[in-house]
């Protein structure tokens, strides 16, 4: 059997590019080392699978700090709602949800794949387990690809095999290496989307809990804004993690940055003050401890008065003015000095990859290998939480997939 294209890689952007390219006419061979497709797809979306983002193409470059405008030609091609249209149109009906984030009806990240799967069935590609190990070339142009016991031929190849983050899936870094080998630059990968470690132990005092509503603020070392968020954050043993804690994590720059979390972000200064005037009053004959429990969990009460130096003990009514404006001033803006990321095997996208200077924009083709295409994550680029960072995979495989030569073409060439 002799096949148009190759797909290395059976993740969300291997699967819709082969699926693309057998659409436009090719014979497709795709090639997964695992013994079942999209093993990350599944645990997406904490398994509910965040299909991607009910917004313009424009907003998802917005929601794509790394290399937003590499995305530009293919993110207009094949914008979000093309995206929820496929799905729909191939069984797979979508909701959106807060944040324009678009999940299966089901809430299953299954359903997804089960609608790859049936489209990869109906569109006859063959679908082989197998790790590759070279992409092979000759005269500046792909000629097929090596695993440890076979060879394929095919006069182009797609390379979707994924970044580093959680390498249980599968995704081990392989890509970079193939892509180097053939004179790729790879950005050097490291975790985004990944939970931080702090500085102290105040964070592993309040491990476990989980904070809503907060409103956070990422600071560098001299006090500039980096980022600044509201909704969910985690205390872990390591430090945070959440929601606010990973979409942090994709804008850290050097060391000594500190994160400022508003516990209270309903309530101004001024407000809050008034609020906690009227707590101290209603338990004045409370300890401390215990007079804070309206207003704060739990196991954080015993931090913030470490914090503040205000003995657990105290009186209620015995705390005084000075205590009582420096209680306000952390309660707004209480801070977490981050030492660090998570390693990236923890990462939710891998930040980094093969550089996109070196990639065709239009059609994901490496602008130095002839027939060489690039989907997904392998691709270093990478977005906020939200569905964005699948939309990539499946814009960037759109283009690929549509771009390789079918043998139709090959045939008119001939
Ligand atoms: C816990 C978690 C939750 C996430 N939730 C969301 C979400 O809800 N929404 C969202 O937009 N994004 C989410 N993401 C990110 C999303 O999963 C990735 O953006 C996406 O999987 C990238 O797709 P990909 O096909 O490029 O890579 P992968 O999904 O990593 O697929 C690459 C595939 O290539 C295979 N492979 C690797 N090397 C070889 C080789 N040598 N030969 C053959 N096959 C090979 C791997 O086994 C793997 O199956 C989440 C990620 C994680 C870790």
């Amino acid at each position: 059997m002799t096949y148009d294209v190759i797909v290395i890689g059976g993740g969300p952007a291997g699967m819709f590019a082969a699926i693309t390219a057998a659409q436009n006419g090719s014979r497709v061979l795709l090639l997964e080392r695992n013994d079942r497709l999209g093993k990350k797809l599944l645990i997406t979306g904490k398994g509910r699978c965040n299909v991607t983002n009910h917004c313009s193409a424009r907003e998802v470059l917005e929601n794509t700090p790394r290399n937003g405008r590499f995305l530009f030609s293919v993110m207009e091609n094949f914008p979000p709602e093309k995206v929820y249209a496929f799905f729909e149109e191939n069984g797979c009906p979508l909701k959106t949800e807060r944040g324009n984030r678009v999940f299966p009806v089901s809430d299953r990240s299954q359903s997804v794949l089960d609608c790859l799967v049936k489209l990869i069935r109906k569109n006859h590609i063959t679908v082989q387990t197998d790790r590759v190990t070279d992409i092979l070339t000759k005269d500046g142009a792909v000629i097929g690809v090596r695993s440890r016991e076979h060879t394929y031929e095919a006069n182009s190849v797609i390379l979707a095999a994924g970044g580093l983050s959680y390498p249980a899936t599968g995704s081990t870094g392989d890509g970079y290496a193939m892509a180097r080998a053939l004179g790729h630059t790879i950005v050097e990968p490291e975790g985004s989307l990944v939970p931080l470690e702090t500085a102290g132990t105040d964070c592993q005092d309040m491990q476990g809990l989980s904070l809503r509503n907060v409103a956070v603020k990422l600071l560098d070392q001299r006090g500039k804004l980096l980022y600044k968020d509201f909704g969910e954050l985690l205390f872990t043993h390591f430090g945070i993690s959440g929601p606010t804690a990973l979409s942090a994590s994709a804008h850290l720059k050097g060391e000594g940055c500190r994160l400022l979390i508003d516990l209270k972000p309903a309530l101004e200064p001024q407000k809050l003050q008034e609020r906690i005037m009227r707590d101290l009053d209603q338990y004045r004959n409370r300890t401390m401890e215990n007079a804070l429990t309206d207003l704060l969990p739990r196991s954080m009460i015993p931090v913030v008065l470490r914090k503040l130096n205000i003995s657990a003990q105290l009186q209620a009514n015995s705390l005084k003015k000075e205590q009582r404006r420096a209680l306000t001033e952390l309660l707004k803006a209480f801070p977490v000095e981050i030492t660090g990321k998570r390693p990236v095997a923890e990462a939710i996208i891998t930040s980094g990859g093969i550089r996109v200077s070196e990639i065709n924009p239009k059609t994901m083709e490496s602008k130095i290998i002839s027939g060489l295409f690039f989907a997904g994550e392998v691709i270093d680029c990478d977005a906020y939480t939200g569905g964005f960072n699948l939309q990539i995979a499946w814009a960037t495989a759109y283009a690929a997939g549509a771009n390789v030569k079918t043998g139709i073409d090959k045939k008119q060439g001939m």
